[in-house]
């Protein structure tokens, strides 16, 4: 029996592909971003905790309520907004799935959807697979920053959307505040929404405010704001994130979410909920992930690689030019093969495989990790 794709030129992605190869050849995994080290604890016994006391039935499909009411708090304390837990905060398994529901709630066939290259991998096929156009804008190279006035050259009367996220995956650039004044002064006027994919939120480092689109209650109005527990507390696996809109957008998106999830975890709703409460669960995480970085550039820097900034996210990439001239995607599978340690080539997030030689490392690694790699990469 054969099917029509609705993807017909999308191939695996490169997280599972790196990873299987990393496998395959017993390398060091610092290409699918996860961390190796545990989880804290005290989370893990309240989900225990939770299980026990009987919190195992569905939960509410707009999520446990005093789940989204510590998380209005949050909001309220970090960026100075109002949101109202009934109505603009939807719990969701996992940032990926929020990002997706929120594009298939907005788009129409044919709307046109603006966003940076390279860009995280689901983005496009989320956007072709409802029937849109991807309208990739570049990352100026090497520092990464937004083109704005390419942006408003790719404007039309069929734009829908813009997707941003900072901080960025995979360069570990951020936005700043004349990018949020640049792009107010684009959609103002116009009815082009905002999808913000702020994952990397906390993870932030050298003192650099995050540039959250929950600033700014003008922007919200037209925004979805996506957000992953997983990236937050070190446990990918739990895939359970949530997504902040306005009252009449998060409407229609839960028209959407009620019929292809319903709800998500319970017991690790329940857990979250209690363990938001102390501001320290994500206050301390940027110095705790600025430390790795910092010891990662360390070691780095006794090899031959070239590190390009990581102002955020738990991502370094590197450029390998006085060591190859290969593409990236040879070069990382060269590296993982001959020297054991796995990356992602940046070309992997680019639809057209623009390749600028750059291959990206994830350092959410325990130090021994970091370090063995390290002494892998001293022989290249
Ligand atoms: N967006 C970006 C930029 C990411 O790096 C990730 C991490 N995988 C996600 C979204 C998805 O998060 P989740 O694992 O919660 O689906
Ligand atoms: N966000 C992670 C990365 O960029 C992995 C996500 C995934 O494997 N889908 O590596």
């Amino acid at each position: 029996m054969q099917i029509a794709s609705k993807l017909p030129a999308t191939g695996t992605t490169i997280f599972s592909v790196m990873s299987a190869l990393a496998a395959e050849h017993q390398a060091v995994n610092l290409g699918q971003g996860f961390p190796d080290y545990p989880m804290d604890e005290a989370l893990i016994a309240k989900v225990d905790e939770a299980m026990r006391k009987g919190f195992n039935q569905y939960a509410p499909m707009q999520g446990y309520l005093p789940l989204r009411e510590v998380l209005a708090e949050k909001v309220q304390y970090l960026y100075g907004t109002s949101i109202h837990p009934d109505t603009q905060i939807t719990i969701t398994p996992g940032g990926t799935y929020g990002i997706y529901t929120a594009l298939t709630t907005l788009l129409q066939p044919g709307d046109e959807v603006i966003l940076f290259e390279p860009a995280y991998d689901s983005y496009i096929p989320n956007i072709l697979v409802n029937g849109a156009v991807p309208v990739p804008v570049d990352l100026r190279f090497p520092d990464y920053r937004i083109d704005w006035e390419e942006v408003r050259t790719k404007i039309t009367p069929r734009t829908r959307l813009i997707m941003l996220n900072t901080p960025h995956n995979p360069t570990a650039s951020v936005l700043r505040e004349e990018d949020i004044a640049q792009l107010r002064s684009i959609v103002a006027g116009t009815d082009i929404f905002i999808l913000s994919d702020e994952v990397y939120e906390h993870l932030i480092y050298d003192g650099i405010p995050h540039r959250s689109i929950l600033r700014y209650p003008d922007l919200l109005e037209r925004s979805f704001v996506t957000f992953s527990f997983g990236k937050l507390y070190h446990c990918t696996g739990w895939k359970l994130g949530y997504c902040i809109s306005g009252a009449e957008t998060m409407k229609e998106f839960r028209k959407l979410h009620q019929y292809n999830c319903f709800s998500c975890h319970t017991p690790s709703q329940v857990a979250l909920a209690e363990f938001l409460r102390n501001r320290d669960s994500y206050l301390g995480l940027s110095g705790f992930m600025q430390s790795k970085r910092d010891h990662f550039q360390l070691l780095m820097a006794q090899t031959r690689f070239s590190p390009m900034p990581s102002y955020g996210s738990y991502f370094q990439c590197y450029q390998y030019h006085r060591i190859s001239d290969e593409g990236d995607k040879d070069f990382a599978v060269r590296l993982t093969k001959e020297f054991g340690v796995a990356t992602v080539p940046v070309s992997a997030f680019y639809r057209s495989g623009k390749d600028d030689k750059v291959i990206r490392f994830c350092f959410a690694k325990k130090q021994e990790t970091l370090e063995t790699a390290v002494e892998k990469l001293l022989r290249v």
